[in-house]
């Protein structure tokens, strides 16, 4: 997964980015206007077309993140030692006084309380507050820019989960047919309403995730990714300020199991391959972080700044591509089909998704074929980890493109099925087509359809003609 900015906006570069391995590209509403991200959706299907690929976009909210306000020539630098006022007054920032976009910052903090900046890069110490200004004491110091983001560590922030702006963007989701909204600065299991209410009421049905980077999301992960079915993300850009940096592996591989427990899709971002902003090599220790985290169950990998404003963006996909082909013969399979999503519900679907893929070990087949509406099914059979391909086939393209985030699902568009036989065939023929199986071998074929459509809960195993 791919973050889209200033280094990769352009349909040739995405070309690239798709051939090296990349199926979802982010789309951060944090920086741009409505006008470039439609830009970017056309850049995107356009390339997409071009290499013959389908490829998901991610709409990224930004849900209730702090900001400060332009400063003067868009960058000031402030020096360890000094004193800054934030101010929730309109003024252009300087070093003195940055104006601050949350109206509650001084209620929000203490004396002594910390305060971050860019990313995490500058740290303050709150002196003294008053009704509109909090004065801090610079201790880490360093460049800061209009518009970025300030981390209150700690503190209950009172803004709305999301806010105008955020439902502006599903609204723009919706009209621009974005396949995949995270929601940032999650809290609860609640914040997910307002955006999954407005896109349903907008006729539409697009997947919401949950990204996780506030302690109190960390802290209520279950009733998160219990009503997240879409996916959760470790942020580990923002969790990494807001939590105490030793805390964020285990943080992450918590909610990798359990994401995996409830067979909820995971991906883990930030700072993957950081140093491949500016180096054509990453350190060991990067690339061991991608590994672990596929070790660990995550679904996917996002490149964050590597790819949006890093110099070697096409480098980058590539060693992600590359550490994930080494690490992913290695994973526990035969463990995971039976340890790894085992919810407590009772659910038929998930037991027949089970049954299919531990039936791969014991059967001879050489693929599982999964025809799929919504994608529901597909995302069953991955969460039991299958060593063997899996092919998704699904009528509706919004569902080809959502799979790609899915752990070893390749998905394909097929025909409307009109009966269980033409949609046995079909399966067949596509798993041919696409190289997942040979004439005469055997693959399984397991759905969850309605059953007023096909059936329900259907398992076959089919010789491939
Ligand atoms: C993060 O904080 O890790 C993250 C993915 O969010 P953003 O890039 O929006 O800061």
């Amino acid at each position: 997964m791919a973050t889209i900015g200033p280094s990769t906006r352009s349909i040739e570069t995405m070309v690239e980015l798709i051939e090296a391995g990349a199926d979802v590209f982010r789309f951060n509403f944090s920086h741009g206007t409505h006008a470039d991200h439609a830009e970017n959706v056309a850049m995107t299907r356009e390339a997409a077309k071009r290499s013959g690929k389908e490829v998901g976009i991610l709409g990224d909210l930004p849900g209730p993140k702090l900001r400060i306000n332009d400063v003067e020539g868009e960058i000031v630098d402030l020096r360890p030692g000094s004193e800054v006022v934030l101010t929730t007054e309109p003024v252009l920032g300087t070093p003195e006084r940055i104006s601050i976009s949350y109206e509650g910052l001084p209620a929000a903090v203490s004396p002594g309380d910390e305060v971050y900046m860019a990313d995490g890069r500058i740290r303050l110490r709150v002196t003294d507050c008053a009704a509109e200004e909090v004065r801090c004491s610079v201790e880490v110091g360093g460049p800061i820019s209009s518009h970025q983001g300030l981390n209150l560590p700690g503190a209950e922030v009172q803004l709305p989960a999301a806010g105008r702006k955020d439902l502006e963007w599903v609204d723009f989701a919706v009209e621009h047919g974005i396949d995949l909204l995270a929601i940032s600065f999650v809290r609860r299991a609640e914040d997910i309403t307002p955006v999954e209410r407005r896109v349903r009421t907008s006729g539409a049905d697009i997947p919401v995730i949950a990204k996780i980077e506030k302690p109190q999301a960390a802290e209520r992960a279950e009733e998160i990714v219990r009503a997240v079915t879409a996916g959760v993300m470790v942020a580990r850009g923002d969790l990494g300020i807001e939590l105490p940096l030793e805390k964020v592996p285990t943080v992450q591989r918590h909610l990798l199991a359990l994401a995996g427990r409830h067979s909820v899709p995971s991906i883990t971002a930030t700072q993957m391959l950081a140093s491949m902003v500016a180096s054509p090599r990453p350190t060991r220790a990067e690339v061991s972080d991608v590994a672990n985290a596929i070790f660990q169950g995550t679904d996917a990998v996002m490149l964050s700044e590597e790819t949006a404003i890093g110099e070697y963006p096409l480098e980058a996909v590539r060693m992600m591509d590359r550490i994930a082909r080494e690490t992913e013969p290695d994973l526990p399979y035969g463990d995971w089909v039976f340890n790894r999503a085992h919810s407590d519900e009772a659910d038929v679907a998930n037991s027949v998704a089970r049954a299919a893929v531990s039936s791969t070990y014991t059967l001879g087949l050489a693929a599982l074929v999964v025809p799929t509406r919504s994608g529901r099914t597909a995302r069953l059979v991955s969460a039991h980890r299958p060593r063997l391909p899996v092919l998704a086939v699904s009528p509706r393209i919004e569902t080809v493109r959502r799979l790609n985030l899915l752990f070893g699902v390749q998905c394909v568009i097929a025909e409307d099925w009109s009966g269980i036989t033409a949609l046995l065939d079909e399966c067949a023929q596509l798993a041919k087509q696409t190289g997942v199986a040979k004439s005469g071998e055997l693959i399984g074929i397991t759905a969850g359809l309605p059953r007023q459509e096909l059936g329900t809960n259907l398992f076959e195993v089919h010789r491939v003609p």
